[in-house]
């Protein structure tokens, strides 16, 4: 199928049910010359008329937003998270012209995922104003592994493959950007695939051994993991290498529009030999990228590379320069930043003094700003920023407001940040404590004119109809008690513990008048609603007994409830909430509380 013939299907579909009719809707679209720009036109009077644009994707978000502007809604991906208003063809009226805000809207596969979970993100993605899906390393392994191997399956790579495969064809099908690897590059070039953070026991023979980066005196592996493995860029062996797997892979793989070149991951790991630190990594990256772009112009490969401004890279480079800037994206991703403070409320910060393998990296976003501007002196091209809103502290602010007004305004602020978009680096099943957050991303990038209320509100009424205004005073009621910033070590337990102490109240309160649901999609909104405020209850529960100095087995007793209670209902609720990532963190908050951390 088609594109253009799945935008027909798509727009047939959900016509006949509003209407119980077939519509006499066109549909027209060219090729698009360049692979980011969008353009629809929406002309459409009583269920009569076309939707026109500049390619097929574009026709895809132009039959979404005239199902949106003529009452539906897309809150989460699936049947229950649609709804679908009925009402004469007669009434299905919609004239827009619309070029969407942000070059960049994607999504990167993150947690813990099932292939079900991942196509029905795919599905969603367009909806809601989604134009890009990135896969990260070859096969994604780690992501599925984490799921099918914790229900007891044996997972391969061959099954990853096969996945991988099958998503590219529903991203193609969608003709979206599709966006692939990043991770790896470092050990694949010398016969090593890293498709993971997990540690390796490997022998490599002592011609590859000496390309490893060297460190603490000797070239291994960092920490025994391969990914998280610089190679020594000083060795114009190492460079090449990297340079043709990178090449070989992009001429293997003609279906990736946007191939993503980083080192390896992790910090305070580069190279220490004496012909390293005569340059930064950063112009050693650079020399790579160049020598990447000549081999791609070689072989007449138009394909983008993405570079990115990440950990020891962060400094740029001094000596080297991109001589091809339009081969490539620049991706900023400031992965220590807090979620708790928006960009727009710190100005660009005091540089950061580079001490060879010895970093501290702060949180405040401040210093990331900075890399920034540093870096966009030096290279004009397009760039977006990689953020991670989504992918720790989603499970943090148990409200989910507060993260979801911090997302909003960094969005606002990144065009003036001379960022193109945004790609976020996330949980796939990010619809926990609720899916607002996720909602207004797609929302907030595709239109810029968009405030936060107006996406709020239209997620609130869409989510739980009559019960909208209850749940949003819910959220907010958790928001307020519940601190965020208690649980990013940002605010003492002292000053969290009256919010707690009122935390305990209202959630019984709030629970016991939960109103009925209009329909289906309510009806789950607020059986979300209700399990997010329990399990939150029980958290708050073994943290107050913490802080006030309960007996051992008391805290013991409320943790094992609050575990147990999660897990119970992890897999009734596991499309919406990453059980993988829940645990780990809300585990992490609890054990860091037993030796005082957050005191
Ligand atoms: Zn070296």
């Amino acid at each position: 199928m088609t594109t253009r013939e799945f935008c027909e299907s798509e727009l047939n579909k959900y016509v006949k049910k509003i209407t119980g009719e077939t519509g006499a809707i066109e549909l027209y679209c060219a090729d698009g010359a360049d692979l980011f720009e969008e353009r629809y036109v929406i002309n459409v009077t009583g269920g009569k008329g076309s939707i026109t644009a500049s390619r097929p994707r574009a026709l895809l978000l132009g039959v979404y937003d005239f199902l949106r502007r003529v009452g539906c809604g897309f809150l989460r991906p699936g049947d229950k998270g649609e709804r679908i208003p009925r009402k004469p063809l007669g009434k299905l009226t919609a004239h827009a012209e619309v070029v969407p805000s942000a070059r960049h809207r994607g999504i990167t596969i993150e947690g813990s995922v099932s292939l079900e979970n991942v196509l029905a993100i795919v599905d969603w993605a367009p909806k809601v104003g989604f134009n890009s899906y990135f896969i990260q390393f070859r096969t994604a392994f780690e992501f599925f592994d984490r799921w099918y191997g914790k229900r007891g399956e044996k997972f391969t790579e061959e099954k990853s493959a096969e996945f991988v495969r099958r998503i590219i064809s529903e991203i193609k099908l969608r003709d979206m950007v599709y966006h692939a690897v990043g991770h790896g590059w470092t050990t694949a070039c010398i016969g090593v695939q890293a498709n993971g953070w997990k540690g390796a026991e490997l022998a490599l023979p002592d011609d590859k051994k000496g390309l490893l980066a060297e460190t603490d005196g000797s070239r291994k592996f960092f920490n025994g993991i391969p990914l998280n493995t610089h190679l020594c860029y000083s060795n114009p062996e190492a460079r090449k290498l990297m340079a043709e797997e990178v090449a070989n892979y992009a001429q293997a793989h003609p279906e990736i529009d946007v191939l993503h070149f980083w080192l390896a991951d992790d910090s305070n790991n580069v190279c220490e030999c004496a012909e390293c630190r005569k340059k930064r990594i950063s112009d050693w990256y650079v020399m790579m990228l160049n020598e990447i772009d000549s081999l791609l112009s070689e072989r007449n490969l138009s394909v983008k590379i993405c570079f990115l401004v990440y950990l020891d890279l962060y400094w740029v480079p001094k000596s080297e320069s991109i001589k091809n800037p339009d081969r490539f994206i620049m991706m900023f991703a400031p992965i220590f930043r807090t979620y708790t403070t928006p960009y727009s409320d710190v100005c660009n910060g005091k540089p950061l003094e580079y001490e060879y393998n010895k970093v501290k990296y702060p949180n405040d976003a401040s210093t990331y700003l900075r890399f920034l501007r540093d870096w966009k002196n030096i290279f004009a091209g397009e760039c977006f920023d990689f953020d991670y809103h989504l992918m720790w502290d989603i499970n943090r602010d148990f409200g989910g407001e507060r993260l979801a007004q911090v997302l909003f305004e960094d969005i606002r602020v990144l065009e003036k940040l001379g960022m193109q978009g945004y790609m976020s680096c996330q949980l796939q099943r990010a619809f926990y404590p609720n899916g607002l957050a996720f909602y207004l991303m797609g929302r907030a990038l595709a239109d810029s004119e968009l405030s936060f209320d107006a996406i709020r509100n239209e997620y609130y009424e869409g989510a739980f109809g009559g019960a909208a205004e209850y749940a949003s005073d819910f959220y907010k009621m958790l928001e307020r008690t519940v601190s965020f910033k208690f649980m990013k070590e940002e605010e003492s337990g002292d000053a969290a513990l009256p919010g707690f102490y009122e935390a305990q109240k209202q959630i019984e309160k709030e629970l016991a008048r939960m109103p009925e649901p209009d329909d289906e999609i309510c009806a789950e909104s607020l059986a979300i609603l209700r399990f997010a405020a329990e399990n939150t209850l029980n958290i708050v529960n073994v943290l107050v007994l913490q802080l006030t100095g309960a007996d051992e087995n008391s805290v013991k007793k409320a943790d094992e409830k609050r575990k147990k209670f999660f897990n119970d209902g992890e897999l009734r609720f596991q499309p919406y909430v990453d059980d993988f990532y829940q645990n780990m963190i809300v585990d992490g908050i609890i054990a860091a509380k037993k030796v005082g951390i957050y005191a």
